[in-house]
């Protein structure tokens, strides 16, 4: 769904430090010629490009959120919860970090095995050439066989081959919501849940925010206005902060997805700054 209006805060990014395809210094560059004042920016499982873009945005009116977006599963379902204003320096966040990173590459090689004998073969040599950061994801995998003229798009390659229970699938190393925000927590960070969307997670909001959950991300390209609205009734009920965010990876991942076009306004902005700072 898309939006007319820009806002001027997106909290939702991905750069070359995971799976997104611009560079940190060219993210804050796009961030800043369109206008926006507060880009958060949440790399998969890793806080690589955060320095990067601190460095691009030094002297400017555009302010850098340091977060992450960390993938987890629950119940068959992808879970993602994101953590804003973390300590990329917090050596327990960093040792979990560099064990997902470990967990993360060894998944990449099943799935490679699998193309393999689907006949469709990728190098793993090919999967990190389009990983130019340190997070190697599925998107990079995509961008391999795309090259190799096996499928026209990313969309094909998740489609036919990557998705949950597509050709080639790997379930993902085991991870809880819980651990993530927890992990979060620990570093001095503010997990918000991801784009909930239509995954049946209500149920599960009130046990999530005894272990520390503190938001809901209800502003995504993945939400209908209903959703919106929906979870920011919930987010109110049980006293969360609301957050919002293109989930940006560059327009060759997520074609349409433009920087802004999804986010949040001054109001929910002051709720998070006010957490993340208290
Ligand atoms: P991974 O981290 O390796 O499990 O890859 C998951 C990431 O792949 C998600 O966070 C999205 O950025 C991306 N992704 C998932 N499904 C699709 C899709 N259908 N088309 C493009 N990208 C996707
Ligand atoms: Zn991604
Ligand atoms: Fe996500
Ligand atoms: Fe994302």
């Amino acid at each position: 769904m898309s939006q007319e209006a820009r806002y001027p805060i997106d909290l939702h990014t991905h750069t070359t430090a995971s799976d997104g395809t611009l560079t940190p210094t060219k993210l804050v560059a796009l961030a800043h010629q369109q206008g926006l004042k507060v880009l958060g920016i949440t790399d998969h499982d890793t806080m690589e490009g955060l320095e990067e873009a601190d460095i691009a945005a030094q002297g400017s009116d555009l302010h850098i959120i340091r977060g992450i977006e960390v993938n987890t599963d629950w119940m068959g379902k992808e879970v993602h919860v994101l953590g804003y204003g973390l300590d990329p320096q917090n050596s327990t966040l960093s040792t979990k970090l560099r064990s997902i990173q470990r967990m993360r590459e060894n998944r990449i090689h099943q799935i490679l095995e699998k193309l393999l004998g689907l006949d469709v073969p990728v190098t793993f040599e090919e999967v990190v050439s389009y990983a130019m950061g340190k997070s190697i994801g599925r998107p990079h995998v995509a961008q391999a066989m795309v090259a190799r003229g096996y499928v026209r798009s990313v969309k094909e390659a998740f489609d036919l081959y990557l998705r949950m229970g597509g050709l080639a699938y790997v379930p993902r190393y085991k991870m809880e919501p819980k651990e993530a925000i927890q992990m979060i927590c620990l570093a001095g960070g503010v997990p918000v849940l991801a784009h909930p969307g239509n995954r049946g997670l209500e149920t599960m909001l009130p046990v999530w925010v005894q272990y520390g959950l503190r938001g809901i991300e209800i502003n995504h390209p993945d939400h209908t206005a209903d959703d919106t609205y929906h979870y920011r009734k919930l987010a109110n009920e049980l006293g969360l902060l609301t957050t919002g965010g293109s989930d940006y990876h560059g327009p060759k991942i997520k074609p349409g997805i433009e920087l802004g076009l999804w986010g949040m306004e001054w109001a929910d902005y002051a709720t998070l700054n006010q957490t993340i700072n208290g």
